[in-house]
């Protein structure tokens, strides 16, 4: 089976781990610190904190920026719905915005018609790792005063206009997960300029605990989101590793684009004028007359794993019970549910393979 996606872990990670558990320190550590400082000079943010995975900072960030129940929350229509569910889980209201089919992240043009006095925050995705329009999404964000949380999730070291994303907003979030370019198992990052922000996310991932000359007192009831320092030390490896695994990545995605061009039902994935494409998912929307799930049925059998993209989170059982959006008001996000398509995209797939994979896409009616 050609796998859709096979995390880059080798034998240096191993022995990382191994001179964790030989020194005792399992939980947050020396080595999550280390990562920490690695990640902030590669995002040349003053904070980077590591939490237990993208979700928890998402939720940290929430919590942080004070979002209140009622508060009114914009989120993108199409999305992983850990991106809305952090939303409800602090008891605000996830407020959805169609996306633009060309990049699959929220439209900007669409943003504010959804705003109201109680809006008081906007979560953007940079989905599959493709860069948000920041600049127009920030220029609202200005005009009405809201905070803006970069859902960087699968988009560690993109670009907007030579920035890098997760670090344009007021917080930006990561993930470590398998399924992002690189992974510590399950994992997160969260990055900010604001000192307040940072201190009050060090203690809520850590009970709510604030230490002062060695002694711990509860400032906070907070959770326990801490990433281990065995994770710390997969991360740490596997962040020298990140550069070469975009291009990489950016390879592979170059191959599908001219191998895909003529096959015409198929609309292969745009690249972004603007910024870096890191390639996280390699996303492709088939013809409205093809059958999505027939196609990865198909692709199975022989022996391609291939996934749906993302959800049509105001489809989803949750949103429909509690808000039943008029989901004519979400056609792309639906679109790109329905006949979104993620190919294989991972560092250990042969020229071969991707041949192949394009041969059967080719042969497919
Ligand atoms: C992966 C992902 C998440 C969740 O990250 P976890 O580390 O799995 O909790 C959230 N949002 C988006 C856009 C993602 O792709």
């Amino acid at each position: 089976m050609i796998k859709l996606s096979v995390p880059d872990l080798g034998e240096e990670e191993i022995q990382e781990i191994k001179k964790v558990l030989e020194s005792g320190w399992l939980v947050q550590g020396e080595k999550v610190y280390e990562l920490e400082n690695i990640v902030r000079s590669y995002l040349g943010t003053k904070h980077v904190l590591a939490v237990s995975n993208g979700t928890a900072a998402l939720h940290l960030s929430l919590i942080a920026l004070d979002i209140k129940p009622e508060d009114e929350v914009i989120v993108p229509g199409f999305t992983f719905p850990a991106t809305a569910n952090v939303v409800e889980l602090v008891g605000a209201r996830s407020v959805f915005v169609d996306i633009e089919l060309e990049t699959f992240n929220i439209d900007p043009l669409k943003i504010e018609n959804k705003i109201t006095p109680k809006t008081k925050a906007i979560i953007v995705v940079h989905e599959f790792g493709y860069p948000a329009k920041m600049e127009e999404i920030m220029n609202i964000a200005r005009k009405y005063n809201l905070k803006v949380i970069e859902d960087a999730a699968c988009a560690l070291g993109s670009t907007y206009k030579d920035q890098k994303v997760g670090t344009i907003g007021d917080i930006g979030c990561f993930s470590l997960h398998p399924r992002k370019n690189i992974t510590t198992g399950e994992g997160g990052l969260i990055a900010t300029d604001n000192d307040e922000i940072a201190e009050k996310i060090t203690m809520l991932r850590n009970h709510g605990i604030k230490i002062v000359n060695g002694k711990s007192s509860f400032e906070l009831a907070g959770f326990n989101y801490r990433l281990t320092n065995i994770q710390g030390a997969i991360g740490v490896v596997q962040m020298k590793k990140l550069e070469r695994i975009i291009k990489e990545r950016q390879n592979i995605a170059n191959i599908y684009k001219d191998r895909l061009r003529k096959t015409n039902w198929l609309k292969i994935p745009q690249e972004p004028t603007y910024g870096r494409h890191i390639w996280q998912t390699y996303h492709v929307l088939v013809d409205d007359k093809i059958n999505r799930d027939e196609l990865i049925k198909y692709l199975r059998e022989n022996g391609i794993e291939t996934n749906i993209g993302a959800y049509a989170v105001p489809t989803e059982p949750y949103y429909v019970r509690k808000y039943n959006y008029p989901l004519d008001e979400y056609k792309n996000s639906i679109k790109s549910a329905k006949s979104g398509l993620a190919l294989p995209l991972h560092n250990k797939l042969k020229d071969e393979d991707i041949e192949y994979i394009c041969k059967k896409l080719e042969e497919y009616k």
